[in-house]
Parts: C-alpha cells; sequence; structure tokens
C-alpha cells in the first residue's frame, strides 16, 4: 500500500487533471514528462513532492480561473520580498469545512478578528465561512492595544458569544481582558487558524470567558483549509477534509494533494515543510487524525509565523554598511517569542546603520514585515562588535535559539 487513499468522489479525475496541467508549464514539465496517467490515486507514489516555488511556476503560467464566480488572489506567507500568490473562488471552498466543522450557528454574534487587507486570507476565510452559519458577524480586523478597552466593552455589552483570530492576536487581547479584569461570559466559541496555539490561552481564555472553548482550522494559502479541530481534540491534532488527501512520507513529511473539483492551486503532492502523523484522536472521531510535529526545513516558527532564516540574513546582508547579520530569538513560557537582529557593522557604516535597518525591515509589506508593523515591539536591531560563535565548535550559527524559563 502506498498510502494514498481517498474515496471522494471524482478524486482520481482531479489528480490526473491537475497532472495534466502541470505538464503544459515548460518549466516542471520534465519533471512530470515520464509518469504515465494515474490509474489509481495509489499512484500518486510515483508523482514528485511539489514545494512552494514549483506551485507558484506553475500558477504564473497556468493563471487558473475560478468556474464561477470572482478569482481572488491572496498572499502565501512569502518571508521576504515579494508575495507569493495563491488563488481561491468566491466562497473559499468553505462549504466543505462547514459540513464537518460547526463552531458557530444562527444564534450567534461573531467577531472576525483576523487582519484584512494586504492579501492576508484569514479574515475573508472565515467571513466566508461566517455566510454559511446564518450568524450576526461583526468584520473587525486587527486593532491596537489603545484599542482593546473600548472594544472588550462593546463585546461584554453586545453579549458577543464568538471571537476569532490568529493566536498571537488572541494572546495580546485575551492578556489584556484578564490583567483588566474583563469578563465575558457569553463567549463560547474561540477560533483559531494561521499559528499554532499558545499554552497561555488556556489560561488566560478560562479566566475572562470561562463558557469559551477553542476550535481550530489547520491548512495554508495554497492548500485551503487541510483539516479542523475540536474542543475534545488536543490543539496539536486535526482531522483532514474529505477532498484532502493527507500523505506522510520519509522523515514524516507531509504532502498534501487537493481533489475538490474546480480547485484552482494545483496542489498535487505538496510539501509545506511541515511533518505529522497518524493517531488516533481522544475526541472518538473514528478514522486516522493527523498530529502535527513541527517544520523539517530552514524554516523557525516565530510567533506561529514561518521565518526563513537564511532569506532574511541574505536581505539584511547585502544592506549598506551591513557586515554579518545574526539572528537571536528568544522563547518564553508566558510572553510571545522576541527576536534580535544581531549586525557586526562594516568599518565604513553610517552611525544611524541600526534605525535604517529597523526601518528597512518594518517597511517590508510582505512576510515579516507585516507580522513586525503589527506589533514593532516583537524585534529590535542590536549592533554588536564581533559575531557570536559557539566557544566548542567556533563556529557561528545564522540562528541561535534561547529559551527563557522565568
Ligand atoms: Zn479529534
Amino acid at each position: 500500500m502506498s498510502g494514498f487513499h481517498s474515496t471522494y468522489p471524482g478524486g482520481r479525475d482531479t489528480a490526473r487533471a491537475m497532472l495534466g496541467g502541470l505538464r503544459t508549464v515548460p518549466a516542471l514539465a520534465d519533471r512530470y514528462s515520464d509518469l504515465v496517467a494515474l490509474d489509481s490515486l495509489e499512484d500518486l507514489v510515483h508523482v514528485p513532492v511539489m514545494f512552494k516555488e514549483d506551485l507558484n511556476i506553475a500558477l504564473d503560467h497556468l493563471q487558473p480561473r475560478a468556474h464561477e464566480g470572482a478569482t481572488w488572489m491572496f498572499q502565501s506567507g512569502g518571508t521576504t520580498g515579494s508575495p507569493q500568490l495563491g488563488f481561491a473562488p468566491s466562497g473559499l471552498y468553505m462549504s466543505e469545512v462547514h459540513d464537518q466543522w460547526k463552531p458557530i450557528g444562527p444564534d450567534d454574534l461573531f467577531v472576525n478578528g483576523w487582519s484584512a487587507g494586504r492579501m492576508w486570507g484569514g479574515h475573508y476565510l472565515v467571513s466566508a465561512y461566517a455566510d454559511l452559519t446564518g450568524c450576526t458577524g461583526i468584520g473587525l480586523g486587527a486593532v491596537g492595544r489603545a484599542e482593546y478597552d473600548a472594544w472588550l466593552d462593546f463585546f461584554a455589552k453586545r453579549r458577543v458569544t464568538s471571537f476569532g483570530g490568529a493566536p498571537s492576536t488572541l494572546r495580546q487581547l485575551f492578556g489584556h481582558a484578564r490583567e483588566t479584569g474583563v469578563k465575558l461570559p457569553d463567549l463560547r466559541t474561540v477560533l483559531w487558524l494561521g499559528e499554532g496555539w499558545h499554552p497561555q490561552l488556556d489560561e488566560d481564555i478560562p479566566a475572562v470567558a470561562p463558557n469559551a472553548r477553542r476550535w481550530g482550522l489547520y491548512g495554508s494559502t495554497e492548500t485551503w483549509v487541510i483539516a479542523t479541530n475540536t474542543p475534545d481534540c488536543p490543539d496539536d491534532t486535526w482531522h483532514p477534509l474529505p477532498s484532502q488527501l493527507v500523505h506522510i512520507g520519509p522523515d514524516q513529511l507531509i504532502d498534501f494533494t487537493s481533489l475538490k473539483p474546480h480547485g484552482l492551486n494545483p496542489v498535487l503532492r505538496y510539501q509545506t515543510g511541515d511533518a505529522g502523523e497518524w493517531v488516533v484522536c481522544r475526541c472518538g472521531e473514528p478514522g486516522p487524525a493527523l498530529r502535527l510535529l513541527g517544520r523539517r526545513d530552514g524554516i523557525v516558527l516565530f510567533r506561529g509565523f514561518g521565518l526563513d532564516v537564511d532569506a532574511t540574513i541574505g536581505d539584511l546582508s547585502v544592506q549598506p554598511g551591513v557586515s554579518r547579520i545574526q539572528l537571536r530569538m528568544t522563547t518564553f513560557e508566558t510572553r510571545l517569542d522576541h527576536l534580535e537582529i544581531l549586525v557586526v557593522p562594516a568599518r565604513d557604516a553610517a552611525s544611524d546603520l541600526a534605525e535604517r535597518l529597523r526601518a528597512h525591515i518594518l517597511s517590508g509589506g510582505f512576510g515579516p514585515g507585516v507580522l513586525f508593523q503589527n506589533d514593532p515591539s516583537s524585534f529590535e536591531v542590536r549592533l554588536i562588535d564581533a559575531a557570536i560563535t559557539n566557544e566548542r565548535t567556533g563556529k557561528s550559527a545564522n540562528l541561535i535559539r534561547l529559551k527563557d524559563e522565568s
């Protein structure tokens, strides 16, 4: 058995059509040309895995258009430079999610707290989901710390029952609510996606909203929603949607094949860098559940966001006055991650080098630039005399990771 199973209707034909499409992409034709037609999904074992770069080359050539309605373009987590794009039709494939996952219904008052704009998918994805539930919705978007008190007061008065946002947003909002003694007894559900869950939320949410429980979505802009979980599942364990063919290969690396009819991104054995294993979920849902084991590539998670260490260093190293860059990331038990950008200045460096680099990072409209704009205190630029080296090996790493237990 190759590990490629699905009973999703028309799945083999969808996979065949994607393979046919990828063969028409000049830069990718060679790697797909030797493959015979897929007689069954089991034959996917012969198809090479693809990565984000391959998908972007394919999308650039294929320029997919929705079967009906509008075609939407979103940004798919590029870390430096120009955006990498993903496409989706109106509705963002959310009806399948709604069939499987029901944290909210017609009686709910739901606040959508994902950042809107900037081509991020989360806000629009959950908005499309909310349309299917018949709830009353509030499009909040990202709000700054200075606005928290007024909004929390509004949520309490309006008796908001559901709130959704990225875990780093939830951390800040619920942390503030707890500190200031806000109570939200009507809140029943907290929706999350886009980042890993943060254990501090398991303490802050019950203190603020004792009746609220977490409901998660897992996916990416390329694959769209892959899997769902409920409050009864561990926060790293997920139930795939029927249209998502999830395969775990060597080194526990996961690849995804989308069997949705009329899917726009040609997701055919697409590897995101996430590793996983099959488990039985404690919620009692029959069938295998996917437990995520973290990432297995050069991308590290910073506040739940994939930070490409080499690309970030490459980008900063070519700035005027820079001799060497290192990243030092500190993770805390009770606070969000903090990033220090350590800079060894060149001899001719301007005296305001640190300020210039900081402005450069904040001006990057994509990837970590947005993360840093949302919370400029999440990082600092620090000038150092010499690169930090490992005393034992004499090597100086691009990334130094510290864990603060205090
Ligand atoms: Zn479960």
